[in-house]
C-alpha cells in the first residue's frame, strides 16, 4: 500500500489485510482516481484544517472486484465474487437525524477513506486489498470498464451539484473552472439538456477539451480578469463575449474553483432567481457582493460530498451518450484521465499532480493509479 508519512514522503509498504469482518468484502482495488484533497495531504500533511495525525493510506475515487466474503456478506444478493464494484468511500453512522433522514452526507459520526478529519484515520484505496462493508460497494454493469467507473466518486458530487442547485431542463448554465470536476459539470449539464453550457477557465487546453466533446457551447479563457475594475464588469463582458447568452445572466453558475473572485464572478454571472451552487472550497473566509445575491434573489447553496447519488453516477458513466460513447475507441469520459500510473509509483503520480504537467507536456486533469 501507498501509505502518506508526512508532507511528500510517501512509501510503498507490505501489509497483510485481515479477512473481512461480518458484512464486509475483501476488494481488490484496481483503479482509483486523485482527488485535490489527496494533493493537499500528499503536499502539505494536511488538507485545510484536518492534519495527518499517524501515517495514511490516499485516495478515495475507486473500483474493483469482490476476491472475499465475511461471514455475513457471502449471503449477498447483489454482489458475488470477482464481481466489479465502485467503492463508496463514507461509512456514515446509519444511527443519526441525518443518517436516517437520507442526508447522510452531514453525518457528524461520517468516517471518511482518506481524511485526516477522525482519528484514527481511516485508510483510503491506495492499497491492493481493502475490506468494505456491503453496503457501500455499488456492483457495476459488464460493459463499463474499471478507469470511466472510477470516476463515479467525482460525479456523485457533480450529481449532488445538480440537485442542490435543483436544475431542470432547458436552463442555462455556466461552469467556472475546468478540471475534472468541472468538466464532468459540463458533461452532466449535456445530459440534462441544459439549453446552453458555457465554460470558464484559465486554461486553453482544457477549454479546447470541453468544446471538443461536446461537452460546453461556449468557452471563455480568464487571463485577462486585471483589466476590469471589478468582477461585475468582468461578468459584464464575459457575457458580451460568449454567443447566444442571456444577458440577463445564466440560470445554474458551478462555481468549482473555490477562489474568492470566481465566487464574486459566479453570483454576478447568475440571473436574477438564479443559483449560484458551490463545488469548490478553497478558503473558509472570503467577501462576497451580498446585494448582488439578495437583492436579486440568487440563492447560495452548497454541496458537501453526496447522498445516494452512486448508481446514478454509475449508470451515466455506462449509459449516458454523453459519457460512454466511444470517442479515438474509448469512452468519452475516459479524455479526463490524463495520466496513469502503476501503485507501485504512487508517489510519481503525486509528482506529476503537484507538477500540473508531465515531462511530455501534458497538461493534469486527473490522474489515476491502477493495479492491473
Ligand atoms: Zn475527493
Ligand atoms: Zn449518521
Amino acid at each position: 500500500m501507498a501509505v502518506l508519512h508526512g508532507p511528500n514522503d510517501l512509501r510503498i509498504e507490505e501489509r497483510v489485510t485481515s479477512a473481512p469482518l461480518q458484512d464486509e468484502v475483501q476488494i481488490h482495488i484496481r483503479a482509483t482516481g486523485l482527488c485535490g484533497s489527496d494533493l493537499h495531504y500528499y503536499c502539505h500533511g494536511k488538507n485545510g484544517q484536518f492534519a495527518l495525525q499517524h501515517p495514511m493510506c490516499l485516495g478515495h475515487e475507486s473500483v474493483g472486484e469482490i476476491v472475499a466474503f465475511g461471514p455475513s456478506s457471502a449471503k449477498s444478493k447483489q454482489l458475488k465474487l470477482q464481481q466489479r464494484i465502485a467503492i463508496e468511500p463514507g461509512r456514515n453512522c446509519e444511527q443519526c437525524s441525518y443518517c436516517q433522514s437520507g442526508k447522510y452526507n452531514l453525518c457528524k459520526n461520517m468516517r471518511f477513506a482518506s481524511s485526516a478529519k477522525t482519528a484514527p484515520h481511516l485508510h483510503g484505496t491506495l492499497q491492493r486489498f481493502i475490506n468494505w462493508p456491503t453496503r457501500l460497494c455499488h456492483p457495476l454493469p459488464d460493459h463499463v470498464d474499471m478507469h470511466s467507473a472510477a470516476l463515479a466518486e467525482p460525479l456523485a458530487v457533480v450529481l449532488q451539484a445538480f440537485k442542490r442547485s435543483r436544475f431542470v431542463k432547458g436552463q442555462s448554465v455556466l461552469v467556472i473552472g475546468a478540471g475534472a470536476v468541472g468538466l464532468l459539470a459540463c458533461a452532466a449539464s449535456k445530459h440534462f439538456q441544459a439549453c446552453n453550457t458555457s465554460a470558464i477557465d484559465v486554461s486553453q487546453n482544457r477549454l479546447d477539451l470541453a468544446s471538443s466533446l461536446g461537452w460546453c457551447d461556449s468557452t471563455y479563457l480568464n487571463t485577462n480578469a486585471n483589466q476590469f475594475a471589478d468582477e461585475k464588469e468582468l461578468v459584464q463582458h464575459i457575457k458580451s463575449t460568449l454567443e447566444g447568452i442571456d444577458q440577463d445572466g445564466f440560470d445554474v453558475v458551478y462555481e468549482c474553483t473555490g477562489v474568492p473572485t470566481c465566487v464574486r464572478s459566479a453570483i454576478h454571472a447568475a440571473k436574477p432567481g438564479g443559483v449560484v451552487c458551490m463545488i469548490g472550497m478553497g478558503h473558509p473566509t472570503m467577501t462576497l457582493p451580498m446585494d448582488a445575491a439578495a437583492l436579486r434573489e440568487v440563492d447560495i447553496v452548497g454541496v458537501f460530498r453526496y447522498a445516494n447519488m452512486f448508481p446514478q453516477a454509475i449508470e451515466l458513466l455506462s449509459n449516458s451518450p454523453v459519457m460512454a460513447s466511444l470517442h479515438n475507441g474509448k469512452p468519452i469520459v475516459q479524455a479526463i484521465l490524463s495520466h496513469k500510473f502503476p501503485l507501485s509509483k504512487a508517489d510519481q503520480a503525486f509528482e506529476t499532480m503537484k507538477a500540473g504537467v508531465s515531462a511530455d507536456g501534458k497538461g493534469v486533469i486527473k490522474a489515476m493509479v491502477v493495479d492491473e
